[in-house]
């Protein structure tokens, strides 16, 4: 399996004047063998960047890297990266056989003999879980949640380095999505897979996931090991996000509703300067007014610890009631120094895997 990774890309659709960056300087390492959580609200720009990692979107800038090598121009016949999309009814084709539909993907070459094509599919099937018979059933005679294992045994088909799940399980029953994320998991897990794992829904994410990492208005806000970021959010939105996530014991923090949680979401084509996070943070300076440097200075350079990391000048006190931070702290620096950050946000470089300084 290969490590993915997002350097610095750009994602920007339309011209100068009406145009929409949907992605903006996404640094984010995928390590080999792992599970990245990508969580965000609608319009965050995680399924532009799925998209821009196998060439549906149009990349402007930065570069997508499978293990360093640029993975928008794979070798002939081959596709390393399979993203296995949201809607079940509409990825697979409704006049061929779940069977062809498998047997297209195979790597060209690879299965001469219909035979072995035959077997091959039989063995996808089963490894999604599905009766290997059901190869001849058209799309139509399936529920949703076996679509949507078809899909993933085509993705499989591929001989993918890497998966790209993108909102899965969004499409399906809640009594089936269950099932389709426990499939996911237990895949993963048997096959080494390394997995972008895309979702709206945290309770989702972090059952899948060993980092996560949030994205607004087209930036990683904050991304860290999936265990350490849900129990210890520091950036407010993913804080939010934390506390909206259902779990069964109700909100996973037990916070105090937020001053600014109904607020609209900052227009794409505009986004707000400095942290784009700040018309709706409620420990920002729509609360703070004396917290003006979040107006005017991007929090990109910001981190908290080596491994979790969020791009907030106050990313240490965000979740307490809000005081100014102590001289010679981290914002305190940061709003020393007032320096216009870089356009990129926080590098991922998760541990032994990647660069592990800021831009
Ligand atoms: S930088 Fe300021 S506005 Fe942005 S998330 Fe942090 S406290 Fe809120």
């Amino acid at each position: 399996m290969s490590e993915l990774a997002f350097d610095n890309l750009r994602v920007r659709y339309g011209t100068h004047r009406s145009g929409l960056t949907a992605v903006d300087g996404v640094d984010l390492t995928v390590p080999a063998g792992s599970v990245v959580g990508l969580v965000g609200e609608s319009g965050s720009g995680k399924s532009t960047l799925a998209r821009a990692a196998v060439g549906l979107a149009p990349v402007t800038g930065g570069r997508v890297l499978l293990d360093g090598a640029d993975a928008r121009r794979p070798p002939a016949g081959r596709r390393p990266i399979q993203l296995v999309f949201q809607d079940p009814y509409s990825s697979l084709d409704p006049r061929m056989t779940v069977g062809a539909s498998i047997a297209e993907a195979l790597p060209r070459g690879a299965y001469r003999r219909r035979s072995a094509r035959r077997d091959e599919v039989a063995r996808l099937l089963e490894l999604v879980g599905i009766d290997a018979g059901r190869a001849a059933a058209l799309p139509g005679a399936l529920s949703g949640g076996q679509r949507q294992r078809i899909a993933l045994a085509r993705a499989l088909a591929g001989r993918p380095e890497v998966v790209i799940a993108d909102e899965i399980t969004s499409a399906l029953d809640v009594s089936v999505q269950g099932s389709v994320l426990n499939l996911v998991r237990g895949l993963q897990r048997e096959l080494g897979l390394t997995m972008l794992f895309i979702s709206h829904n945290l309770a989702v994410v972090r059952y899948v996931s060993d980092y996560v990492a949030v994205l607004y208005l087209g930036r990683i806000v904050e991304v860290g090991p999936a265990e350490r970021l849900l129990a210890d959010p520091q950036h407010p939105y993913t804080r939010e996000l934390v506390e909206a996530a259902p779990s069964a014991h109700g909100s996973l923090l037990d916070l105090p509703e937020s001053p600014v949680t109904d607020a609209e979401p900052g227009d794409p084509h505009r986004p707000p300067s400095g942290c784009r996070f700040h018309p709706r943070c409620p420990v920002g300076p729509l609360v703070h007014p004396d917290r003006s440097i979040c107006t005017r200075v991007d929090p990109a350079a910001v981190a908290a610890t080596r491994e979790h990391r969020a791009a907030c000048h106050f990313a240490a006190v965000a979740g307490d009631t809000g005081s100014a931070p102590a001289a010679g702290s981290e914002a305190g620096a940061v709003r020393g120094t007032e320096s216009p950050a870089s356009n990129s946000v926080v590098r991922t470089g998760f541990p032994g895997t990647g660069p592990d300084t800021l831009d």
